[in-house]
């Protein structure tokens, strides 16, 4: 099993199987290694690795065979060359813009992306001298107009939350690199079952593994997956420094949640198919927000980019805010939160939560209306999902 080329399977076996190497204890299950440190076997052996001369375990912080597991199992389901795990997805966030940014830089941004990685860029990259403008996800040109000689990346995620818009990675990573700027891609939506960034062009994808990694909403973890050189010269480093180290005890959980991530993720996206499908046909329904319906404007773009259109719904209510309370409100089953990639269904109202701390202005520019309602389809039988929200249309 050692000398397998994991290269050569595909994406459901290489989720199943790689990234172990089994001990002298020959189990047949990954183990989780709850050791901080590691011994050497004489003081030159010591210096050795520390120095990196020799491979090998060191410490915890950036050394752990659970872990290591975990970031070669993704770096392979995702084609990358190398992946390291991170204790959050934010952490994984920061450790791309620590590692790669410096004062006097400069970012572009897709507008939607994750609220507290609008933070993150805005508040304290930005704080150590680091500008971000912020762009239209699907508006290719204002990406090249937003480009300045100091942009080092562009950042984005595809499908957008919560108006799951489409963005054509390709297009961006030429842009990006015609201007000898990185592009990187939160890829947290779909995961590598759904589209694989880095052979779209992407240099970097980001992962919060908190979401459909883990599945069953459990644990909160990150990733970053990237070249060699990328991973060596500008993460690693940081990762070892800063410390923001994913544990065992959650790479363990990751580990398990891959095994699963294909069958899961194909059945969210039947789930979530069929809720979107059905919607349509409801009174109250005035919009609803899924690339699988030819009614959506990147419905092309995603079929061509995607593999399957994503576990995630949105859809505005002609009632407005009050409307989408009720709808909430009236579910019996459905779990009201804003996370999402979880095998329980959950929903959301936008406007008055994740987006809640935006003015009202910015908020309509964000496309965000009043009565838009966001469901994360769990696996649930759909016949269910949809009586619950019946109760309340
Ligand atoms: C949740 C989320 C994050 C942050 O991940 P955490 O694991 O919660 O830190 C980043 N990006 C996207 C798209 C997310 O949904």
């Amino acid at each position: 099993m050692k000398d397998t080329n994991w290269n050569n399977y595909s994406l459901e076996t290489q989720a199943i199987r790689a990234g172990h190497q089994r001990t002298h204890e020959d189990e047949h299950s990954i183990p989780i290694f709850a050791t901080s440190s590691y011994v050497f076997k004489s003081a030159e052996e010591a210096s050795l690795r520390f120095t990196g001369q020799k491979p090998g375990n060191i410490y915890s912080r950036f050394t752990n065979p659970t872990v290591s597991a975990f970031q070669e199992r993704l770096a392979l389901m995702e084609k990358g060359e190398r992946c390291l795990a991170f204790s959050s997805g934010m952490a994984a966030i920061m450790a791309v813009g620590m590692g790669l940014l410096k004062a006097g830089d400069h970012v572009v941004c897709s507008r939607g992306v994750f609220g507290n990685t609008v933070l993150m860029f805005q508040n304290y990259f930005g704080k150590f001298g680091v500008e971000t403008d912020f762009v239209d996800l699907i508006d290719t040109a204002a990406w090249e107009a937003a480009i300045k000689p100091n942009t080092r990346f562009l950042f984005l995620e595809t499908p957008s939350n919560p108006l799951i818009e489409i963005a054509d990675i390709s297009v961006l990573a030429d842009i990006a690199h015609k201007h000898d700027c990185l592009l990187i891609v939160d890829n947290c939506f779909c995961t590598p079952v759904l589209q694989k960034p880095l052979e779209l062009g992407a240099d970097i994808v980001v992962h919060s593994a908190t979401k459909y990694i883990d599945g069953q909403g459990r644990c909160v973890g990150g990733a970053v997956v990237a070249s060699e050189e990328i991973i060596e010269k500008y993460i690693y480093p940081y990762l070892r420094t800063g410390g923001a180290t994913m544990s065992p005890f959650n790479a363990w959980v990751f580990l398990s949640g891959l095994e699963t991530l294909a069958i899961r993720v194909k059945a969210h996206c039947d789930n979530a198919f069929e809720l979107a499908l059905w919607l349509e046909q409801q009174a109250g329904v005035a919009k609803v927000h899924y690339p699988g319906l030819p009614s959506h404007a990147q419905h092309e773009l995603a079929k061509r980019q995607q593999s399957h259109f994503g576990g995630v719904v949105s859809f505005e209510l002609t009632g407005g805010k009050e409307h989408a309370w009720k709808l909430i409100d009236a579910t019996e089953m459905l779990s009201i939160t804003a996370n999402l990639g979880d095998v329980k269904t959950t929903i959301t109202h936008p406007a008055t939560t994740t987006h809640g701390r935006l003015t009202p202005e910015v908020r309509a520019a964000a496309g965000i209306k009043d009565g838009l309602v966001r469901v994360s389809v769990g696996l649930e039988n759909i016949e269910d999902i949809k009586n619950d929200l019946l109760r309340g249309l």
